[in-house]
């Protein structure tokens, strides 16, 4: 699903440096990203999803090479191929909750929205216990339904890929597990990739594999010159 190959990225001419021989995440899989504050997780989140580009090597997911195509092409791949959870979820206050879950298909051309489409953001909506909040404006719910919000928004165009970016940070213990549930439900029906980041080490007895950013730092020291 993922392949990364001899990856580098830079912000200018900052000290930050991300370097990644060789990364291969399979179809199927689910994958926690964790590591040190600042050690480049949102950044390789960020280039999977073709938001951003590196500055040498190939970033291919779902066998489309994304580090290689236009601004256009880019963004088409990830409103059809990519759902995106951000760590602040990203919710617009001027749109009710119903219409935030329904942004994927507001934004892009590329995505219809038809009368299945409303059905499937209500259907998701009950599904994690918010349909009787769906006109609010999102400052009217509490965290852990404003993270739901942004779940049922990621997952709406049924994805192959979903990334996740601490998903549990700012939830208490109760929502912490309902919306994992959520997520790994999910996973388990369609068959989605799920690659996320997480701070919290309770939970990743929960995904079949952990890639430890700081093994990408110790490489990248070494091989500066
Ligand atoms: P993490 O998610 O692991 O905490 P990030 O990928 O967000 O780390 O950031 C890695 C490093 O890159 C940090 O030092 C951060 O300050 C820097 N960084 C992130 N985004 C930008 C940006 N747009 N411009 C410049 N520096 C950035
Ligand atoms: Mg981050």
């Amino acid at each position: 699903m993922i392949r990364i190959e001899g990856l580098r990225v830079r912000y200018g001419e900052g000290d930050f440096q991300l370097r990644i021989p060789e990364l291969i995440v399979e179809r199927g899989t689910t994958t926690a990203f964790i590591g040190p504050s600042g050690s480049g997780k949102t950044t390789l989140l960020n280039l999977i999803a073709g938001i951003i580009r590196p500055e040498t090597g190939r970033v291919e997911t779902r066998n489309v090479e994304v580090s290689a195509l236009s601004d256009p092409e880019r963004r088409r791949f990830r409103v059809t191929t990519v759902g995106l959870v951000f760590q602040e979820f990203e919710l617009l206050e001027y749109l009710s909750v119903l219409d935030n879950i329904l942004l994927p298909y507001r934004i892009h051309a590329a995505l219809d929205l038809d009368a299945s489409v409303r059905e499937r953001a209500r259907a998701l909506a009950e599904r994690v216990g918010i349909s009787d909040k769906l006109d609010r404006p999102p400052r009217r719910l509490s965290q852990g339904e404003r993270q739901r919000v942004a779940v049922c928004r990621a997952v709406l165009t049924d994805p192959p890929l979903l990334l996740t970016d601490e998903p549990t940070g700012n939830l208490d213990p109760v929502n912490r597990e309902r919306v994992l549930d959520i997520l790994f439900d999910y996973v388990r029906e369609s068959g989605t990739t799920l690659v996320s980041v997480t701070h919290d080490h309770e939970i990743l007895a929960r995904f079949s594999r952990v890639v430890d950013f700081r093994d990408f730092h110790s490489f990248g020291e070494a091989g500066v010159s």
